[in-house]
C-alpha cells in the first residue's frame, strides 16, 4: 500500500494542478497526482527525494510526443523538464554542443543550421525534447540519437547528479536504459558542415516525413516498433487498419502505424484500438508487435515508464 503524503508536495512553489491533455501531442491525458516543473537542479533533486521518501510513483515529461495518457485522475505524479535552466544550448570545444534536456529537437536543428553543425539532420520532423529523444533513442532513416551523443547528465532518485558516458548507457532500438534517472543535459558531438548543406538535408528529411506521415490530426507518432526485418505499418496495412476508427480514434489513411485523435478520442478508444491491432497482427503473421509509444495508465505501477 502506498503512503501518499501530498502535503509535502503541494507546499512547493514548483508544483501546480495541470491536466496532461494540454501537454501531449495526442491531446489526451487526465490530472496527475502532482504536476511539477522544477526551476533548477535543487528543486529537481528535492522533488525526487520527496517522491522517494513518500513512496510516490512519478513519470518524467518532456515534449509529450510519444505518450498515450489515461483520461482519468492519475495515480502517479509528473515531473516536467521544461524550465529555462534545462533549455540551454551552447557550443563547447572539439565539436561538442551542450544541450539541456528540455530543448526541442527543432531548436537543436535551428542551432545546427545557424552554426554550421552536421550529423543531427535525421531528427528533422521528430517532435519533442532532447530528454525524450535520449530516453527513447529516437531516430529515423537508419540513424538514432546515440550516434551523435558523447555523454548525458542525469539526476537519480536520491537527487544526485552524475555524468554518464555514452559507452556506459545501454542503447538499443528506440530504447536507452538509464535505470529511471532523469536526464537533464547531454553533450552532443556535431561535425562542422556548411549551413547550406545542413539546411538542404533537413528539408529533404522533412519532405520525406510529410509525404509519409499524418500532419493534420493530433497523434503520438508510431504506435508500434518495427519488428526485425519488417515494417509494423505494412503489417497493419495488410490487416486492413488504414482509415479504421473506434470511437474518436482513427488509424491514419496515410500510415497504418499512426492512430490519430480524430474526434475527441478517449484514452480507452486508443487502448482498445491498440489491443485490436496487436491481436490482428499476431493472428495473421504470428508476430508480437511491441509498443513504441509509452502508455501512462492509471493502474500502471511502474515508477518511470
Ligand atoms: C508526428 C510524430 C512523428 C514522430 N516521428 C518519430 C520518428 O521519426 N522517430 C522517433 O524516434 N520518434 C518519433 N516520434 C515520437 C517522439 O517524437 C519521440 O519519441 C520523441 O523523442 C519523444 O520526446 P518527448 O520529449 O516528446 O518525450 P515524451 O513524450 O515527453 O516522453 C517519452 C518518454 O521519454 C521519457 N522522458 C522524457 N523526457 C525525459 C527526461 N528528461 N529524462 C528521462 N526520461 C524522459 C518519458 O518519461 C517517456 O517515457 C514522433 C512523434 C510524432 C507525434
Amino acid at each position: 500500500m502506498q503512503k501518499h503524503n501530498m502535503q509535502n508536495f503541494t507546499d512547493n512553489s514548483f508544483v501546480k494542478k495541470q491536466a496532461l491533455n494540454r501537454l501531449t501531442t495526442f491531446r489526451m491525458g487526465g490530472v496527475p497526482l502532482f504536476y511539477s516543473q522544477p526551476h533548477n537542479y535543487e528543486e529537481l533533486g528535492h522533488a525526487l527525494r520527496l517522491c522517494r521518501d513518500n513512496n510516490l510513483d512519478f513519470k518524467v515529461l518532456g515534449g509529450g510526443s510519444n505518450l498515450v495518457v489515461d483520461d482519468y485522475e492519475l495515480d502517479f505524479g509528473v515531473i516536467h523538464i521544461c524550465n529555462p535552466v534545462f533549455n540551454k544550448i551552447t557550443a563547447g570545444p572539439n565539436n561538442t554542443v551542450h544541450v539541456g534536456a528540455g530543448v526541442s529537437l527543432r531548436s537543436i536543428l535551428r542551432f545546427c543550421k545557424d552554426q554550421g553543425r552536421g550529423g543531427a539532420e535525421f531528427l528533422a520532423g521528430i517532435p519533442g525534447t532532447l530528454g525524450g529523444a535520449v530516453a527513447g533513442n529516437a531516430g529515423a532513416w537508419g540513424s538514432s540519437v546515440e550516434s551523435v551523443l558523447k555523454s548525458v547528465i542525469t539526476v537519480d532518485r536520491c537527487g544526485e547528479t552524475r555524468r554518464l558516458l555514452k559507452k556506459d548507457i545501454d542503447f538499443s532500438y528506440r530504447k536507452a536504459d538509464l535505470g529511471g534517472q532523469v536526464i537533464t543535459e547531454a553533450e552532443m558531438e556535431l561535425q562542422p558542415r556548411s549551413p547550406e548543406l545542413v539546411k538542404k538535408l533537413i528539408k529533404k528529411n522533412l519532405d520525406r516525413k510529410k509525404a509519409s506521415q499524418p500532419t493534420s490530426k493530433p497523434n503520438a507518432g508510431c504506435i508500434f516498433k518495427n519488428p526485425a526485418n519488417e515494417s509494423a505499418g505494412k503489417l497493419l496495412d495488410v490487416c486492413g487498419f488504414k482509415g479504421w476508427s473506434l470511437g474518436g480514434a482513427r488509424v491514419s489513411d496515410q500510415h497504418a502505424n499512426f492512430i490519430c485523435n480524430d474526434k475527441k478520442a478517449s484514452s480507452q478508444d486508443v487502448f482498445r484500438m491498440i489491443e485490436k491491432m496487436k491481436k490482428a497482427v499476431k493472428e495473421k503473421f504470428d508476430i508480437d508487435l511491441e509498443l513504441e509509444v509509452k502508455l501512462w495508465r492509471k493502474d500502471d505501477n511502474a515508477k518511470v515508464a
